[in-house]
């Protein structure tokens, strides 16, 4: 395993932000991670295990170790009538992943195809689309913890998931390292076509019989035409979480709203778009120089070239304030700022 020293990251980020990062190493197994990590040069050094660089923005040069996680290993752990259980290392692409499942007839993820990024990173904000959330068949996720240099495994109720939300955003928050996830796969579980996008795309092309691989493809389909693929515009998907409001405050913005719809959490929360709520400001499209408002989704940030992280983050809190300005909703941020 090589350490470099002032390595530039603008490959290493969807945003395609230019930052460098003081030292960086790439791992492929736990005992590189190990190694790294209880090596004494770097035990006061700041620390970022990076995967797909798909949910980070840099502000700023990272001063400190930047580690690329490439732990490989896809392992079939038991398979019977009911379940099939995987191992799957934390440096696998996601997708590549769940192009694997859904090939090999085990369902469950399909809804959450062409979500860029690493298996490892899927657990840490409980990747979600489509009706789907990876919380639904994890199992129990593996690690290194960075406090007491040891292995630990985390069952799926004390990983804490919530909604773009985990134990590993907050508490565990850059003390943990994903090193894989154990997830719970069948061969018989029924697929989920209900939500609005996929039901349409079906019903427009009369498919009936709905198979995890028909899903897959009209997923690809319907994110393509909606999401800037980030090899051509820099962006990191969602900027924004989908906020939560009182079903009071839902039933005050649709008087005046009709066309507001919301997803019932429980019974006194409401979810609705972010995206929605900022095109309402008349936002969508916006550009100042090289950072934009994607015209096709309005939750997406997009750099349509040399933007700086900084000025990606302006615009976002910029957004941010003339929502809370005019629906007085305060949106959150989905995308890491570092
Ligand atoms: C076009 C596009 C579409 C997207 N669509 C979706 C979507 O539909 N749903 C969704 O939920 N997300 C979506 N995302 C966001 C992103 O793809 C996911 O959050 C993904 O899981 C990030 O993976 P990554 O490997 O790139 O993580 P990174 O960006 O490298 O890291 C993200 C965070 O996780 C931490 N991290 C990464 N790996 C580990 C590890 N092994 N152990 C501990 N911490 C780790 C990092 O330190 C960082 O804080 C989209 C992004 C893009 C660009």
């Amino acid at each position: 395993m090589t350490i470099q020293k002032n390595i530039s990251l603008k490959e290493f980020n969807t945003f395609h932000v230019e930052a460098s990062a003081k030292y960086f190493c790439e791992i492929n197994d736990i005992n590189e991670l190990e190694s790294v990590i209880t090596d004494s040069r770097f035990r006061n050094e700041q620390k970022l295990i990076l995967g797909g660089g798909s949910n980070l923005l840099f502000t700023k040069d990272f001063n400190g170790i930047v580690i690329k996680n490439n732990i490989g290993g896809i392992e079939l752990l038991s398979e019977d009538e009911e379940s099939v259980i995987i191992k799957v290392g934390a440096g696998n692409n996601w997708d590549e992943f769940v192009e694997y499942t859904v090939s090999s007839g085990f369902n469950g993820l399909e809804n959450l195809s062409l979500i860029p990024g690493t298996v490892g990173a899927s657990p840490i904000q409980n990747i979600g689309a489509y009706g789907v959330e990876v919380k639904d068949v994890i199992k129990s996720v593996n690690g290194f913890s960075l406090d007491n240099y040891e292995m630990r495994t985390f069952s799926n109720s004390e990983c804490k998931f919530g909604y773009r939300d985990s134990i590993f955003k907050n508490e565990l928050r850059n003390k943990f390292i994903v090193t894989s996830v154990v997830f719970n796969l069948s061969e018989n579980r029924k697929v989920k076509s209900n939500y609005e996008a996929i039901k349409n795309y079906f019903s427009e092309k009369n498919i009936t019989e709905i198979t995890p691989s028909e899903i897959r493809k009209a997923v690809i389909e319907i994110r393509k035409s909606k999401l800037p693929d980030p090899r051509e515009i820099g962006n990191a998907g969602s900027f924004f979480k989908n906020p939560i409001i009182s079903e009071e405050n839902f039933e005050k913005i649709k008087s005046d709203y009709p066309d507001l719809n919301g997803y019932k959490v429980d019974d006194n929360s409401v979810k609705i778009s972010a995206g929605w709520l900022i095109e309402k400001c008349g936002l969508k499209g916006r550009r100042i120089k090289d950072v934009g408002i994607y015209d096709k989704q309005a939750l997406v940030i997009v750099n349509y070239g040399n933007a700086s992280g900084m000025e990606i983050k302006n615009l976002a809190e910029e957004i941010r304030d003339i929502v809370l300005d005019k629906f007085n909703i305060s949106l959150r941020f989905e995308v890491n700022i570092l």
